[in-house]
């Protein structure tokens, strides 16, 4: 998506609607296919002295297996942002300001790149596929929600699991 237009008038505003041509996030712990996508709807205006105020707003579906037993879980992602760019800044000085990945290249703003960003900063830290989902068993890696296995199960009670999320929860703040 070009931008020369908005950056070269200042109080500009455009909306527009891209499609996104990405198909899953790549991420360093992961690959997310993306299985339904809407478009992007972005607002850019130009607040003056080549200051850029981005504004967009998308919803994917992604896949995202369950912190628990793996499975693939559909879950909704709705990215809202709002961001501010100083086109007069290299692009060194803008990469570090954002500390993301640069979605700009010149006057040209790559819509997949501004989506993968967003999406890796706001991804859902934990997703199961229900709130009691069993797990795995940790002996023989079977799926306790879809049967049982003869393994000693005093670890597994469901509420056990829950406890042990609340502490990995900590553990990460
Ligand atoms: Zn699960
Ligand atoms: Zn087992």
């Amino acid at each position: 998506m070009n931008l020369t237009d908005v950056v070269l008038e200042e109080g500009k505003v455009i909306h527009r609607q891209e499609d996104i041509a990405i198909t899953s996030f790549d991420f360093p712990f992961g690959s997310f296919p993306i299985t339904k996508k809407h478009p992007l709807t972005l607002t850019i205006e130009n607040k003056g002295k080549k200051v850029l105020g981005i504004q967009g707003s998308i919803t994917l579906n992604v896949m995202i297996p369950c912190a628990r037993c793996l499975d693939d879980v559909p879950t909704k992602l709705v990215l809202d942002f709002e961001k501010e760019v100083d086109m007069k800044q290299t692009e060194e000085e803008r990469l570090e300001a954002l500390d993301e990945s640069d979605f700009l290249n010149g006057y040209n703003l790559d819509v997949d790149k501004l989506v993968y960003g967003e999406a890796l900063t706001n991804w859902p830290s934990r997703v199961l596929c229900k709130e009691d989902c069993k797990g795995l068993c940790k002996v023989c890696g079977q799926n306790l929600n879809r049967g049982t296995c003869d393994c000693d199960s005093t670890d597994l009670d469901p509420r056990m699991a829950k406890i042990r999320d609340i502490f990995s929860n900590f553990k990460e703040v």
